[in-house]
């Protein structure tokens, strides 16, 4: 595959190895997965080889210390325990802030199912935080289009119905809706936004399209399109109600975009593509994934019922997963794990605690009483399940007040009021 790719085209964009069948770590939009060892054994995502391999650089200690410094704020806490961990050019985008220059948020959600899951929260949520910290405007980008693509059961109507639920939840994390655009790809593509997919679209070929993405002859040509529309909505000028419509002054303005890492394919094309025709390039913040209560190595699904902690289940239902399914690290009887201790590492409810418990004293206490074997099993997954329950149902009081009145609020095509840093001027 790789002798047939434009490796100008693709400087920002290594082939990434589609490997699941060889038990290979893969993580890409559609599969991810630390591979099996040779017993057939899961094995945890390594991240620091998805950083060597994307060609992404690590949140280090001195980008955080300026981030600080610009900001006056803590860094959240996903930054200070690395769950987000990997950028591209985030320093521009702190330049630009420093600077008093314009940019903005973008990230979404594929309404996959009728309800996000605390996975899903992570992005959002910290996505929610730098828009406060920020105070930049942030689209929000509802792929209805791909799960219906990606998808051989899914119909157009499931899926359109689920966007008006997930912008509900995603509202739910508490957005600032003078600052948030909400939309579905099937209701907002057209005018500037198709013109720039169609641009995008142009300067991508279908081998590239199969070098980035791992196509084949089969595959659907809707599925090998989707990549224009997410990576166009990354260009400023693709929101003339936002930021305008002169095109000369929005195409200078580059997004920030908050994701898990597997949506970094998308976003190399972008960038390669941005570079060629003089668009901003997008600039990316990548998070770790919260693991599928089955363990470590393949991430929570809404796809994949059984893995995962919907923001919709009732604290009842929130017990039962952790105390069924939540993969432990404690040893197999009481008398070793209090000779041995457990290993955080690979215990899951530890793992969600790292996500969730705010208090950084209280986290480590739990860490070094867990190790030490003090902490039994049963009680660690007391703690996780008292922090999620105590999580999703503040969400769930929030979420009781979002009405269809204030979907559709987020949802209207209007311009976005927000004061950014000071300096800012858009015009
Ligand atoms: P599904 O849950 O149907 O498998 P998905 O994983 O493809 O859906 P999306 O809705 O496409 O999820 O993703 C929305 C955002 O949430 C993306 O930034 C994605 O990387 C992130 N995300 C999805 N699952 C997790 C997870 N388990 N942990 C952290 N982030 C996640």
């Amino acid at each position: 595959m790789a002798t047939n790719v434009n490796a100008e085209a693709l400087k920002e964009s290594p082939i990434p190895e589609v490997a699941a069948h060889t038990g290979k770590q893969t993580v890409d939009p559609y599969n991810v997965s630390g591979g099996v060892d040779a017993n057939g054994v899961q094995l945890a995502i390594d991240y620091s080889k998805l950083i060597e391999e994307f060609g992404t650089k690590k949140i280090d200690q001195p980008l955080l210390e300026r981030f600080e410094r610009l900001t006056g704020k803590k860094p959240h806490r996903f930054l200070r325990r690395g769950i987000v961990f990997s950028h591209r050019d985030f320093e521009l985008i702190l330049d630009r802030y420093e600077r008093g220059e314009p940019f903005f948020l973008y990230t979404g959600r594929g309404p996959s199912s009728d309800s996000v899951h605390v996975g899903h929260t992570v992005p959002f949520e910290f996505t929610k935080w730098l828009q406060d910290t920020f105070d930049v405007p942030l689209v929000i980008m509802l792929t209805d289009d791909e799960k219906y693509l990606f998808s051989e059961k899914r119909t157009i109507e499931e899926v359109q119905g689920y966007c008006s639920t997930n912008a509900k939840d995603i509202i739910a994390i508490g957005f600032d809706p003078a600052k948030t655009f909400i939309f579905s790809d099937f209701d907002f593509v057209g005018g500037a936004f198709y013109r720039n997919i169609v641009r995008l679209s142009k300067h991508i070929t279908l081998n590239q399209a199969r070098a980035i993405f791992g196509f084949n002859e089969s595959t659907n040509i809707g599925r090998i399109h989707f990549g224009s529309i997410q990576g166009a909505t990354s260009w400023a000028s693709s929101f003339p109600h936002i930021f305008g419509a002169d095109e000369k002054k929005t195409t200078k303005i580059p997004a920030l975009i908050p994701c898990a890492i597997d949506q970094d394919p998308y976003f190399r094309m972008t960038r390669d593509v941005s570079a060629r025709i003089q668009h901003a390039k997008p600039s990316l913040i990548h998070s770790k994934f919260l693991d599928a209560l089955q363990g470590p190595g393949t991430k929570m699904s809404a796809s994949v019922d059984e893995s995962a902690i919907f923001m919709k289940d009732t604290p009842k239902q929130i017990q039962n997963k952790i105390n069924k399914h939540a993969f432990s690290g404690g040893k197999e009887t009481e008398e070793e794990h209090r000779r041995l201790g457990g290993d955080t590492s690979v215990d899951v409810s530890y793992q969600y605690l790292r996500f969730f418990l705010e208090d950084d004293d209280e986290l480590e206490k739990i860490r070094v009483s867990y190790e030490a074997g003090e902490l039994l099993t049963g009680q660690l997954k007391a703690i996780c399940i008292r922090e999620l329950q105590a999580y999703v149902s503040g969400f769930q009081e929030r979420r009781a007040k979002v009405t269809d009145e204030t979907v559709a609020h987020f949802m209207d095509r209007r311009p976005l009021q927000w004061v950014g840093n000071p300096r800012v001027t858009i015009v």
